[in-house]
């Protein structure tokens, strides 16, 4: 069977699924073959929980004409994503960077949708499964696609725009985060800039930050949208930019206030506000898109406990958004602040140098309390009376367990795996 007898199929059913525990009615199912396990077993099971058909690339699970036998089902289902994403024809919207790709997409979704029928991907469905899983939640009602593609390997980004097709690029940042598998900093760029060169191959056309040197040196030569502050030759002059803490900007005709923290969002909201500006939305509705978008999943979330207020950005930590994180929160002007931070993870050789930095840049200051956390920060340790170092949580929880939090201000960042969201219950 050929790509397009696939499709044709696909078109019957209601949804896509490669998880017998999501399933569908009338949907279709691909086994996919895990690290632990071989989704082919799951075939009969899928058909069953009302599937109209599923596709295998393991021929002993066979069942019947509901059965469909590809070489490999994961290349299969990204061929038929290029497929469907060509059928649709729409315009597809696609960003990458180290940093803040799925603030952007939500930002860059809720104003576009002001206008459009949109569709983006959902949570993090960012890799060579999710964004294929993305491009096939699309349908003939779509009128504009959003796509989030990351990336922590060379020619990821290559791979996952031939299949999507990116007719619109924004590149957040070139950050340092999965410094292991890019092989450092100019690998992140040179990864990140793969979109660029797809962009530039096929006359598409990019955003560009011009307070972000590597973007505009990239991107040269590209059809491009350009933002920046104080920049009257930009397509999106910014005019000005506070963060005390949520994040507000004033433009040429409007101004946003917004429930973002950290003056690294404000990059977030000029992308989508540009984005929103070249589809021509009204402004009215792009102030209104913006001031309503509240985050959540522990990125940059404000909350308050008790006398406590805290700023809880325990999604995820890098070098980059730990450094910005860290210096919004000295600029704050608040009294008794402390600061949490967790160890960051994949940075490889460049571990022990880039948390070192951190509690360097903690050392010079004197204005916050540090509790530093995990065996990457602990290795680290300096003699100083406001920081702290605990090897792992457990013995972070026992300390916490005789210290009182009392009308201070909070910051909580740290990598995923720390899941330092946990020192939320001892913060009353
Ligand atoms: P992932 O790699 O997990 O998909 P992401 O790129 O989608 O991450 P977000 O989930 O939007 O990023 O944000 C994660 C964290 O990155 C935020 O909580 C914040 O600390 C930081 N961050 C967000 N935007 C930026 C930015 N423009 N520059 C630097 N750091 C940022
Ligand atoms: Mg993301």
């Amino acid at each position: 069977m050929n790509i397009q007898d696939i499709h044709n199929l696909f078109l019957q059913c209601s949804s896509l699924s490669i998880d017998t525990r999501k399933i569908e009615k009338n949907s279709m199912f691909f086994a996919i073959k895990g690290e632990n396990f071989d989704a082919n077993t799951f075939a009969k099971e899928a058909l069953d929980l009302g599937a109209l058909f599923v596709v295998i690339d393991n021929k002993s699970y066979y069942i019947d004409e509901r059965t469909i036998l590809v070489e490999n089902s994961l290349q299969t289902l990204q061929e038929l994503a290029k497929f469907h994403r060509s059928y649709l024809g729409l315009p597809i919207v696609a960003l990458t960077g180290s940093n803040g790709k799925t603030t952007t997409k939500e930002l860059i979704n809720v104003v576009l949708s002001k206008k459009f029928k949109t569709k983006a991907t959902i949570g993090n469905l960012n890799n060579h499964i999710g964004v294929p899983l993305t491009l096939l939640s699309f349908t003939k009602e779509t009128e504009i696609g959003i796509v989030e593609m990351g990336a922590n390997h060379q020619k990821e980004i290559e791979f996952l725009c031939e299949i999507a097709q990116p007719d619109f690029g924004y590149i957040t940042n070139f950050g340092k985060a999965h410094l292991e598998g890019f092989g450092g900093v100019e690998g992140v760029i040179s990864g990140k800039s793969e979109m660029y060169k797809y962009l530039a191959a096929n006359q598409k056309t990019v955003f560009v930050n011009l307070e972000d040197p590597i973007q505009i040196e990239k991107s040269k030569g590209i059809k491009s949208f350009t933002f920046g502050v104080k920049k009257q030759s930009a397509d999106l002059n910014i005019q000005e930019i506070t963060a005390n803490p949520f994040v507000a900007i004033s433009y040429d005709n409007f101004s946003i206030e917004s429930h973002l923290i950290g003056l690294y969002n404000a990059n977030n909201i000029n992308a989508a506000v540009s984005i929103g500006s070249y589809f021509k939305v009204n402004e009215s509705d792009i102030k209104s898109a913006i001031e309503n978008y509240i985050p959540a999943n522990n990125r940059s979330q404000m909350m308050q406990k008790g006398s406590n207020e805290i700023i809880l950005d325990a999604y995820n930590a890098n070098p980059s958004s730990m450094a910005v994180a860290i210096s919004n929160f000295l600029q704050l002007h608040k009294n008794n602040k402390i600061m949490i931070l967790g160890d960051m993870f994949e940075l490889g050789d460049e571990s022990l140098y880039e948390h070192k930095v951190i509690v360097d840049s903690l050392a010079d200051q004197e204005q916050a309390l540090c509790f530093l956390i995990g065996k990457s920060f602990y290795v680290n340790q300096v003699e100083k009376e406001n920081i702290k170092f605990f090897e792992t949580f457990e013995t972070f929880a026992d300390f916490l367990k005789n210290f009182k939090f009392d009308s201070n201000t909070i910051l909580i960042k740290g990598s995923r795996g720390m899941a330092l969201e946990r020192a939320l219950e001892y913060i009353s």
